[in-house]
């Protein structure tokens, strides 16, 4: 049986029980965006910016294989053929093997390329302009499949046993959604119980699991049905029980080899866990925390396609007697991309070093950059389209018949779209970030607002915690210098670290304000905690724009003076967003907008929904073969799973 046909109960505060355990609760790192929250502006943590090797500077094996890389998707890669047949062609994937591709972020010593972060996020930059069903096939494999929670917390010998083979090409695929486990993984229903022999029996369904109809080997998370928890488990595709019951189909990435996969009594080995028992979500949100870093690289790809495809047919374009580019509603939206571009890359390059030199805790960081970069980009590819007018929305097939260039910008919306909801959605970025934004608050006054605490226990509390921190802390975030001179090495670009910096005491004034006002109910209210990670997201772009221009000043490269501009513009606008969000915090309308919301969903404005075919009329009425009597597309394979 299906499990969407399950029903479980869970409360939404056995949900954050069971987020909030799997949560990395110390810090032993520095973290800039950690320190933002709590008003500190810690430039130092990202400045002098860490500039990227330059081609000639990069490791000469490394070069080789972009090149090399690079030809490949020249010569070898049809994108509109991928995307048009929906499958992946041997050919591609055995040369991605020969390449050894599948191995770019697995040490030398297991077969693998043995890359760096910034060097195998080059290649997911690269890709991301070229082909989004092969950025997923290679994503999904190493940056969330096997090698990554083998790297962090496998045994020496699962580690032994399972790289090389990831790195010769055999695909895998990370397991943890199931059909009412979206965003919240307390619902999860796969089971994991120990036999008398201590190996592990499976039983349950997956559901989107990205590479499922190809994969040899899969990440599966399953919890203990006494215990409730959940832990993380390398299970061979071919193993016995083990089936595709369904290849999932898109709107976009077409390609992509998704499956719902069944497990029916597998037996999976004691040796086949990975890390410690009960600690499977917290392998799997800190295999995210790195592995997520691979959409916002891709993402700068996407960009700084839809950047060159503007360019070039903005300045080609004749309309009403000018090139479309120089009317001034298009030439805005050039602007914005090109210094949303700059940005998105100085926050990618600069997250995916900080993971590479190991002397920062990146997790909000990188899921800045997956929150911040998936948006930006969806805004320029629906830009882009707009700029290609008709052509932008024709297929690059039926541009290329016509004569055309075959510029496929559809595609890449189509292909796109994902980016905003897989690998934490981002809404579920927000929350992720709004709960650390909060975190030291929760660790002094947290007893005050938690109704479980007796008065004795919050008056302790409250002298022995509360009046220390807060008598220093508080009085504090009003005072410091934001202002001239401050920051006067930058030149040009120093008023926006300075107002970078007022704003950040601003900023943990805002967080700490809330706590006051709404006290326990914060945590209800998403849209002011939403606000303020998108404050402390831009804040975090912005410095990291002037750094990085800065660098590019001191290094005497061509391109300062041109990264200076981008990110002068860049700055300005995000000033002007970082001012409503602020004006935004006290004065909207939430409240009745949330009361609204409930009224709709309450069923009190289902008078706006008459006039059309609604859903349940067209299901049955209109098509009830194609709709109802669904026959599940079985995954073409004439093959055992788990060969390709
Ligand atoms: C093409 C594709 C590939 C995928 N690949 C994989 C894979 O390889 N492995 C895997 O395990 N999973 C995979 N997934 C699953 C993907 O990660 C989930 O779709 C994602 O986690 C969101 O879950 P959901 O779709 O069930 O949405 P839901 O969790 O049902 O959420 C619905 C909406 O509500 C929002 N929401 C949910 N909770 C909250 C909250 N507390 N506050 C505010 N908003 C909230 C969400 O952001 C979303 O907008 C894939 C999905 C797709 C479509």
């Amino acid at each position: 049986m299906s499990q969407g046909a399950h029903k479980v109960k869970v409360s939404e505060a056995e949900a954050m029980e069971v987020a909030e355990a799997s949560r990395e609760k110390q810090w032993r790192k520095p973290s800039f965006l950690r320190e933002l929250f709590l008003g500190n502006f810690r430039l130092d943590l990202l400045h002098p910016y860490p500039l990227p090797p330059t081609e000639e500077e990069e490791r000469p094996e490394f070069r080789a294989f972009y090149n090399a890389f690079e030809e490949f998707l020249r010569n070898e890669v049809d994108s509109v053929e991928i995307d048009h047949s929906g499958e992946y062609p041997d050919h591609v994937v055995d040369g991605l093997r020969k390449l050894g591709a599948f191995g770019m972020k697995i040490p030398k010593e297991y077969g693998g390329l043995g890359f760096s972060q910034l060097e195998y996020q080059r290649i997911m930059q690269l890709l991301g302009a070229v082909d989004g069903n092969l950025s997923a096939l290679l994503s999904a494999h190493q940056s969330i499949g096997v090698p990554q929670p083998l790297k962090l917390f496998g045994s020496e010998a699962l580690k032994k046993e399972y790289l090389p083979r990831c790195a010769a090409g055999e695909i895998s695929a990370f397991a943890l959604t199931e059909s009412q486990v979206g965003s919240d993984p307390a619902r999860l229903l796969t089971t994991a119980v120990q036999n008398e022999d201590g190996d592990y029996v499976l039983n349950g369904e997956k559901l989107w699991c990205t590479n499922g109809t190809i994969a040899d080997l899969l990440v599966v998370m399953a919890r203990d049905p006494e215990t409730k928890k959940i832990s993380a488990f390398v299970v061979e595709a071919a193993w016995e029980g083990v089936h595709v019951e369904h290849r999932c189909r898109f709107m976009g990435l077409r390609a992509l080899a998704n499956a719902v996969i069944s497990f029916k009594d597998v037996k999976v080995p004691a040796g086949n866990l990975i890390g410690e028992e009960g600690k499977g979500l917290k392998i799997a949100l800190t295999t995210l925390n790195d592995g997520r870093l691979s959409i916002p690289n891709g993402s700068v790809g996407a960009a700084k396609l839809c950047l060159e495809i503007c360019r070039k047919w903005s300045s080609e374009r004749v309309q009403w007697g000018k090139p479309v580019g120089k009317h001034e509603a298009i030439a805005h939206k050039i602007a914005d991309m090109a210094a949303y571009t700059y940005a998105m890359e100085s926050i990618a390059d600069l997250a995916t070093q900080m993971a590479d030199s190991g002397r920062f805790d990146i997790r909000l960081e990188a899921a800045a950059c997956k929150e911040w970069n998936t948006f930006r980009t969806w805004q320029i590819v629906d830009e882009t389209m707009q700029i290609r007018g008709g052509r932008g929305y024709e297929t690059e097939r039926s541009l290329a018949a016509r004569g055309e260039e075959p510029i496929g910008v559809e595609r890449m919306m189509r292909d796109y779209r994902i980016n905003k909801i897989f690998e934490g959605s981002t809404e579920i970025m927000h929350l992720f970030m709004a709960r650390e934004a909060v975190d030291k608050h929760l660790e002094v006054a947290g007893s005050i607002l938690d109704p479980r605490k007796s008065m004795e226990e919050k008056a302790t509390d409250f002298v022995q915690k509360m009046v220390p921190f807060y008598a220093t802390w508080y009085p504090s975030r009003w005072f410091g210098w934001g202002h001239y001179p401050r920051y006067q090495e930058f030149g040009d670009l120093a008023g926006h670290l300075r107002f970078a910096e007022r704003n950040t005491r601003r900023l943990a004034r805002q967080v700490f304000h809330g706590m006051v006002v709404y006290g326990p109910k914060l945590q209800n209210k998403q849209a002011f905690l939403f606000r303020l990670v998108d404050v402390a997201n831009e804040l975090f772009a912005m410095a990291a724009s002037v750094s990085r221009a800065q660098a590019l000043r001191q290094a005497r490269r061509p391109e300062a003076e041109k990264a200076a501009e981008l990110t002068d513009v860049f700055c300005r606008m995000a000033r002007r967003r970082v001012r409503g969000l602020f004006r935004d915090l006290w004065s909207n309308d939430d409240v009745r907008k949330y009361q609204l919301a409930l009224r709709v969903l309450d069923g009190r404005h289902v008078w706006m929904e008459r006039g059309i075919l609604n859903l349940d009329a067209s299901a049955r009425e209109i098509k009830p073969d194609r709709m109802l009597d669904r026959k599940p597309e079985r995954a073409p394979v004439d093959r055992p799973v788990g060969t390709h």
